[in-house]
């Protein structure tokens, strides 16, 4: 195993970390949740050191199969991570329902205090501003109450939002959504929390399955290795020196040996130095949906991650239309019904311009 700096805490970290949000979803069904818990020791056994959970992972089940595995572990051998936010302390946030929760975790993990613990899932300024007022002191009082080792935050932001949020001196580190699809939109943010000395940790590495459902769009990811496309899409990620971790939602062993392999012999680079060899190959993409689904609310009913789904396969040459129509059966007048509210624009976690991209669909002749 590879392993980096987080930031300047002076941790050592596995370039790949194992994202707990993808155990065996028959397993966890069928309670089998020890058969689930092997995955995190065998990535441990592989030298991954570090483990993300969160509430509501693997229908909430994710905490305590991850502790089933850490329970067995050495506690100064691996790092852990979970996260917290308006969402998960309940309607009335206060400083009980705070540590209720926090607590709630610690004893699904076996664990007396978390390495990292997030502020989960800001989307924007406001939202950091909403949810850092309501929460940051909690999180602070159980820093100093031995509970919490590093406070850190996770966000959709773009990289100029990061980079304020970054500028305030408040988190140790940060984790964000970050990949060949979307490399340039949150670049900035990515080289402020490194001045910083911020570990940065990387989630959706492979664009929500985009990448290696697309591999020969994708397949110059791969030049000059021998590795898949979703190797190489990690590989790209953690090459970056300015990243701490790659987080692979790991779900077999087999993926466990696919993702260690990916960082083998790895070499870092800026990731100044990233984009302008990407872009010297002429590749430049920050305008693909990776089927997140944050946007899935428009009050009108339009499928849009479906209808987003389709304008990428125009990006990759292919046909709207078809897809539309074979994959998701649904015509390209339904776009025609968007209202422009703009509530899907600012759900949406890749920032794309749906509502210009639904009227392009709309217009479609058959
Ligand atoms: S802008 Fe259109 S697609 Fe987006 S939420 Fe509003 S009505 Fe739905
Ligand atoms: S349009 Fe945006 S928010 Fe919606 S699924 Fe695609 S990337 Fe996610």
């Amino acid at each position: 195993m590879y392993y980096k700096n987080y930031g300047n805490t002076g941790l050592k970290v596995s370039a790949i970390g194992m994202g707990c949000m993808r155990y065996d979803e028959d397993d966890v069904r069928a309670g089998r949740l020890g058969h689930c818990a092997e995955v995190p020791l065998y990535a441990y056994s592989k030298g991954i050191n570090y483990f993300d959970t969160a509430p509501f992972y693997s229908e909430d089940k994710s905490e305590e199969i991850t502790g089933l595995a850490l329970g067995q572990l050495p506690r100064n051998s691996f790092l852990v991570s979970s996260k917290a936010n308006i969402g998960t302390t309940g309607k009335t946030v206060t400083a009980d329902a705070f540590r209720r929760r926090l607590e709630k975790t610690l004893t699904r993990l076996k664990v007396d205090y978390l390495d990292f613990y997030h502020l989960w899932c800001l989307m924007s300024l406001e939202d950091y501003k909403k949810q850092h007022d309501a929460l940051y002191d909690f999180f602070v009082q159980a820093q100093k109450d031995g509970l919490i080792r590093n406070i850190v935050f996770s966000s959709h932001m773009p990289g100029d939002e990061l980079e304020l949020v970054i500028a305030r001196n408040q988190y140790r580190g940060m984790l964000i959504g970050y990949n060949a699809l979307n490399y340039r939109f949150r670049q900035s943010g990515i080289e402020a929390a490194a001045a910083k000395g911020m570990g940065v940790v990387v989630m959706n590495p492979l664009g929500g399955g985009v990448i290696p459902q697309n591999p020969d769009y994708f397949r110059y990811l791969t030049a000059g290795t021998d590795l898949t496309v979703a190797q190489a899409a990690l590989r790209f990620v953690a090459s970056h020196q300015e990243i701490s971790i790659t987080l692979n939602g790991l779900t077999t062993r087999e993926q466990v040996d696919e993702a260690c392999a990916a960082v083998e012999g790895l070499v870092e680079k800026p990731v100044r130095q990233i984009v302008a060899d990407m872009e010297g190959q002429g590749v430049a993409m920050n305008n693909l949906c990776t089927g997140c689904g944050y946007c899935d609310e428009c009050p009108v009913g339009i499928e849009i991650p479906k209808y987003m789904d389709a304008y990428n396969q125009q990006l990759f040459g292919g046909s709207i239309l078809e897809r539309l129509k074979w994959h998701w059966s649904l015509p390209a007048e339904g776009a025609a019904i968007c209202t422009a509210c703009g509530k899907c624009e600012r759900l949406c976690t890749q920032h794309l311009p749906i509502i210009a991209r639904l009227a392009e669909i709309a217009a479609i002749k058959d």
